[in-house]
């Protein structure tokens, strides 16, 4: 056999019965990294940017409700990358659209809260790795303060080729790993509420609460990463006790 014939195969070859149109096409992964809030999702999001970036590959930057309030992609520890915003109507394929109109190619995409897409965004999202062969990182929160998964990580958690807790590990005030958002005002934590409301995890900063707009007690409001065990009893700590009302013992 020549090396030739290697190259190119005759019908006689034994690999000749596997077609080589139905080899796989390229297809993009769907990921979803995900966390419990200040985790470093963010700074992760940025730093894959950054990896494809150096390589050449073009990507488009997506959020939704970004705590900075601009379109931006913002970590806790001071970087930032401008992004577009994602609406509640937003299609993702047509931002790919507009990008191929506009002469841009794109390798990938990087959806930062992506806890807020709504589940058919999330089948866009995985209907342009598909056929267009874009790779798409979504990073976010998995469940609400009820925890509850959100309804965009769970079509991600249903959807996505890959799931990556992420690793920077946040800590209960106990020490044990913290997996939960409670929210919290005036010291408890509350089970019930709309689901979207964004608030910082330093108190006293909340952000884009509409629902709760005009709410005398809006600004008390904040979130705290609590272990399961004391998610599950309501206990925020003796921080917590000093900062609200005495607790004893
Ligand atoms: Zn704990």
């Amino acid at each position: 056999m020549t090396s030739t014939s290697a190259d190119r195969p005759g019908p006689s070859d034994a690999l000749s019965s596997v077609p080589t149109a139905r080899r796989a096409p390229v297809r993009g992964m769907l990921r979803f990294c995900y966390g419990p809030m200040d985790c470093g999702k963010s700074t992760l999001a940025l730093q894959i940017n950054h990896n494809h970036a150096r390589q050449g590959r073009r990507g488009l930057l997506l959020v939704r409700h970004d705590r900075s309030g601009a379109p931006r992609i913002t970590s806790r520890i001071g970087i930032a990358r401008d992004a577009m915003e994602v609406g509640p109507d937003a299609d993702p394929r047509q931002l790919i659209r507009q990008r191929w109109v506009a002469g841009q190619h794109v390798d990938y995409l990087i959806v930062d809260e992506a806890q807020f897409l709504s589940p058919s965004q999330v089948e866009q999202l995985a209907e342009l790795a598909d056929e267009v062969g874009i790779d798409v990182y979504c990073f976010g929160i998995a469940t609400d303060f009820r925890g509850e998964l959100f309804p965009g990580a769970r079509r991600l958690f249903e959807l996505a080729d890959e799931l990556q807790p992420v690793q920077v590990e946040v800590l209960c005030w106990c020490g044990a790993p913290g997996r939960f958002n409670a929210r919290v005002r005036d010291g408890e934590v509350l089970r019930e509420g709309d689901t979207v409301v964004v608030a910082d995890t330093s108190p006293g900063m909340v952000e884009d609460a509409t629902s709760l707009q005009g709410d005398p007690e809006f600004t008390t409001l904040r979130y705290q990463v609590l272990c399961r065990r004391h998610f599950r009893l309501g206990d925020l700590g003796p921080a917590a006790a000093q900062r609200g009302q005495l607790r004893l013992g």
